[in-house]
């Protein structure tokens, strides 16, 4: 296998040719790439690394609709990222395309309010953001190093998911905790699945025909982790999400919001560590918690269907709790626009929409059956009967956000240098 090193070339592309942006996504066990044209969003390559740290880490390419896996060993980041540099090498004209590589950082703290051209200084404060998200930033470090390696031509650009959040008031931040903590080690609300909601207000804003700046939006990004974020004149004024994921609705495998005093109750009842609670808190709570069955959204749904009473009220109470959320969420707002589905949930789960809708009628959201089936796999709709407010699904594209933040700060940097 080529070492980064090795794999080190002059990148400026030709004049006049597509320009394409590498977008990588280093999460703890996984690494998701794509080559992103930011105008089209057409992706000539994409693909995955999975189980990073198993023995059965493996590398899947896509291109032009073939796919190809490798097993990676070692099984590290630092060997899918050099699988994924050697495999671009093959393709060289793709390679000369490139304008830049974008990076999805989760943690950002208070340091970054929008995304940011990587120096060493912000690679420092990257690092130094690693105790707010210790499987995360390591991880996206490690991408941004061997990005650099291999293409020390190409501007690099960090996106962060905490980023669309810096403007949230401080009454809606801080917990009321002794405020030292806040001061001395940043325990306060962070909120995440920034860029997906950064990308969908866009979107909102073309569907609903209304400049973003006049929109009031709740946006439900509904995943293996769930969010929802109020959405003010473009900025997002309060979010589900805290200092980590875990707060907030149901996760698949995480909790969301519970009484604190659970942690030492469980602890003590059980004889467990705060840390082995902390790991059921994450792992083996949520939709697997709840139904005893999985984490993912269609076996339960199959279950429920098949008259399984666990599954039942598992679906019953991600449904309330999200539109208790929503209640919530209106105090910011005062009025709303549309409240918007997204994430493999919220783009696909007809039932879990209506059946959040079923407590919103006090906001005049009524469901429109039809449509509601009709948004899935990818199709953006309007999902409730005229009213003062709607509900729609939009999809979201965190990448493509990704790639265009990548070259518009590309361009700015030429633009300086020039
Ligand atoms: P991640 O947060 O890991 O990016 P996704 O946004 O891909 O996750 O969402 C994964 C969730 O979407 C899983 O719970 C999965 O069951 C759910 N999902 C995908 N398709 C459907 C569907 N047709 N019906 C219900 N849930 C679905």
């Amino acid at each position: 296998m080529t070492s980064t090193n090795d794999a080190s070339i002059n990148s400026t592309p030709a004049s006049g040719a597509t320009s394409y942006v590498l977008v990588l996504n280093c999460g703890s066990s996984s690494l998701k790439f794509a080559v992103i044209d930011a105008s089209t969003g057409e992706q000539p390559l994409s693909g995955m690394a999975e189980r990073l740290g198993s023995d059965d880490a493996e590398i899947v390419f896509k291109q032009n609709g073939a796919k190809q896996t490798q097993a990676l060993t070692p099984h590290t980041h630092k060997s899918a990222l050099q699988a994924l540099v050697t495999y671009l090498l093959g393709y060289p004209a793709l390679v000369q395309s490139l304008t830049a590589i974008g990076h999805r950082v989760v943690h950002g703290g208070e340091h970054f309010r929008e995304a940011i051209l990587i120096d060493s200084l912000s690679q420092q404060r990257i690092a130094d953001c690693s105790n707010l998200a210790p499987l995360h930033n390591p991880a996206n470090l490690l991408g941004i190093e061997a990005a650099q390696e291999a293409f020390p031509q190409l501007p690099q650009v960090a996106v962060f998911d905490t980023a669309f959040h810096q403007q949230m008031p401080d009454y809606a931040y801080l917990y009321p905790l002794p405020y030292e903590y806040y001061r001395d080690l940043g325990v306060r609300r962070y909120g995440f699945h920034g860029t997906s909601c950064r990308y969908v207000t866009a979107e909102a804003a073309r569907l609903l025909n209304k400049p973003a700046a006049e929109l009031k939006l709740i946006i439900a990004h509904l995943g293996n982790g769930a969010s929802l974020t109020a959405v003010k004149h473009g900025h997002s004024v309060d979010t589900t999400m805290g200092l980590t994921p875990l707060e907030g609705v149901v996760h698949g495998t995480r909790c969301g919001s519970i009484d604190p005093g659970i942690i030492a109750y469980l602890a003590h009842r059980l004889n467990k560590s705060t840390d082995e609670i902390d790991a059921i808190l994450w792992k083996k709570s949520g939709l697997l918690g709840l139904s005893g069955l999985s984490n993912d959204c269609r076996t339960i749904e199959e279950a429920a269907a098949n008259g399984h009473e666990q599954a039942q009220l598992t679906l019953e109470i991600y449904a309330y709790r999200l539109a208790k959320a929503v209640g919530e969420l209106m105090i910011p707002l005062g009025r709303l626009d549309a409240l918007v589905f997204t994430g493999g949930i919220g783009e696909n789960s007809s039932l879990i929409r209506a059946r959040t809708l079923d407590w919103l009628g006090f906001l005049g959201l009524q469901l429109d059956s039809e449509a509601n089936e009709q948004c899935i796999r990818g199709k953006a709709g309007k999902i409730s009967q005229n009213g003062h407010a709607a509900a729609w699904v939009i999809p979201t594209n965190e990448e493509l956000m990704i790639a265009r933040d990548s070259v518009a700060l590309a361009a700015a940097a030429q633009g300086e240098q020039a």
